[in-house]
């Protein structure tokens, strides 16, 4: 598994416990000149952790970045950037179809999530089922 490539900072201000500094992010703040917020993200356009190059790092706050992430895998599985994935059935459809979040890069039919709503608190009879993998949120990859 590949690793982000480190620097040893100590007095760097946003150094880690060990004295170490993500490389890409200290690249990015000499190419800003400034320091970055904990909100904001560097990403690897390529994908790939190790390529520190420039042109591959990109300054992205919390939303864009899902959003870029999110847009390559609708890409990838659906064949369409724009559409998005439900929260619950897990289907890619047009966000047109959808309820949007306005903060973070998610939407969900509506449908869905009543449906998950009356099956997550019934008010009499057993619990009987809960969708598996219901998780908001997207997983960070490069
Ligand atoms: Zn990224
Ligand atoms: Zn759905």
């Amino acid at each position: 598994m590949k690793h982000y490539k480190k620097v040893f900072l100590p007095e760097h201000p946003n150094a880690g416990t060990q004295g170490h500094v993500y490389e890409h992010r200290l690249l990015a703040e000499k190419l800003l000149g400034r320091y970055l917020t904990k909100d904001e993200i560097v990403h690897h356009k390529d994908g790939n952790k190790q390529n520190n190059c420039l042109d591959n790092l990109e300054v992205l706050n919390k939303y864009e970045h899902q959003k870029v992430h999110a847009q390559e895998r609708a890409l990838e599985v659906s064949g369409d950037a724009s559409k998005m994935r439900c929260a619950y059935c897990k289907e890619y459809d047009l966000p047109s179809n959808m309820y949007v979040k306005k903060n973070v890069y998610q939407a969900w039919h509506r449908e869905c999530a009543n449906e998950y709503k009356a099956v997550k608190a019934p008010k009499t009879g057993p619990y009987k089922y809960r969708p598996r993998n219901f998780k908001l949120g997207i997983k960070h990859d490069g």
